[in-house]
């Protein structure tokens, strides 16, 4: 499949890992929007948050264990955010389930 993110998982794109097991994988956003600007995706491929199902949902619950950690790591100790976004209006722009955390400075208390 012709999919970034997969690509990334594969080794095949270069990227900033900041964590790795074997079923996900953290970097750093090309694009930061904040001080820290961290990317988590399954290594498997879902294209976002409406196609996982009731096997695959538990991957969300790993990756929300793994965002506070990297959190940790990272010194967010004064808080941060958790965004994922899915389809068009959504603003999703890379089609492979994928967490933003995003931290290191106060955030905009608007949503969008
Ligand atoms: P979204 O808009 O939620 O789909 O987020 C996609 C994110 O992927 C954006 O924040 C991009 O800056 C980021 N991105 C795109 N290409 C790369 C890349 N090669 N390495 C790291 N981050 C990337
Ligand atoms: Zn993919």
């Amino acid at each position: 499949m012709d999919c970034l993110f997969c690509k990334i998982a594969a080794g095949e794109i270069p990227s900033t890992k900041v964590y790795e097991d074997d079923k996900l994988l953290a970097f750093k956003d090309i694009n930061p929007q904040a001080p820290v600007h961290i990317l988590i995706i399954p290594k498997e491929h879902f294209d976002s948050v409406d196609a996982l199902d009731e096997k695959s949902a538990p991957i969300v619950g790993d990756i929300m264990l793994v965002a506070k950690k990297i959190a940790a790591e990272q010194g967010l100790k004064d808080g941060y955010r958790i965004i994922t976004n899915i389809g068009e209006n959504g603003g999703q722009t890379v089609k492979h389930l994928h967490f933003h955390i995003l931290g290191g400075v106060k955030l905009s208390e608007k949503m969008c």
